[in-house]
């Protein structure tokens, strides 16, 4: 390219940046390895990532702690699934036996019975995120210990921080009393929305109690459905 044609194409640019500049344009970003360059002052900035991203990122962290003895007998991680749009999320105590061979959470029997309840309201699992309390299963299913909901609760922020799901639905006394921060029975906390920095929530039965107490089943289903009507504004 000649001398004259760089010049040309140099005003020509000039004089397109300060049309764009008399419009509002104040740079362009590069993106490179997850940060974007401000062309124009060349400051950095984070580049946004998507929510996937960012429960992937936290999928890893999560999977790479060993703060508590029970991670160090667990078979996988579980962090819990489901939409990261989801307007519902449930969060149970801990992973049982089947959820800690699977990496999945509510996969054994109260699981099944969780999905089927989910089902009878017309949504999918995966129109829902669920998630635990602890990530780790604690051996023989015994509760979780205080250290151990202090040390796995920032996961469950941060994925809830994430999310940013309508309405967070607990099941069983450990994961309301755990979120709300009380120690008030089960039996006030339930079938009622309570605030958690800013979200509903609402504490429901433990599908595990449900199977132990078939009579109760409707009465979960209602409390279920109620959280559903919530977040389609019925
Ligand atoms: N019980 C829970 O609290 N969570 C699970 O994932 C399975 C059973």
């Amino acid at each position: 390219m000649g001398e004259e044609e760089l010049s040309r194409l140099l005003n020509q640019l000039r004089e397109t940046l300060v049309y764009l500049k008399e419009d509002g344009v104040e740079g362009f970003y590069m993106e490179s390895e997850g940060r974007v360059k401000d062309t124009m002052n060349g400051r950095e900035k984070p580049k946004a990532r998507s929510k996937e991203e960012l429960l992937e990122e936290l999928k890893k962290e999560v999977e790479a702690c060993f703060k508590c003895e029970i991670a160090k007998s667990r078979t996988n991680v579980v962090f819990g699934e489901g939409s990261p749009y989801a307007e519902i999320m449930f969060v149970g105590e801990a992973p049982g036996r089947e959820e800690d061979l699977q990496g999945r959470p509510f996969v054994g029997r109260a699981g099944r019975l969780l999905t089927m309840a989910i089902e009878s309201l017309g949504m999918r699992r995966e129109d829902v995120f669920i998630g635990n309390i602890l990530k780790c299963r604690p051996p023989g299913n015994r509760d979780p210990l205080p250290q151990e909901i202090e040390n796995c609760e920032p996961f469950l922020e941060r994925q809830i921080e994430i999310i940013k799901p309508k309405v967070i639905c607990t099941l069983g006394a450990y994961a309301a009393k755990t979120l709300l921060k009380t120690t008030a029975p089960i039996t006030i906390l339930r079938g009622k929305f309570h605030d958690y920095k800013g979200i509903k929530l609402f504490p429901t039965y433990h599908p595990a109690f449900i199977l132990r107490n078939p009579h109760m089943k409707r009465q979960f289903i209602e409390d279920l459905k109620k959280v559903v009507e919530f977040v389609k504004g019925v």
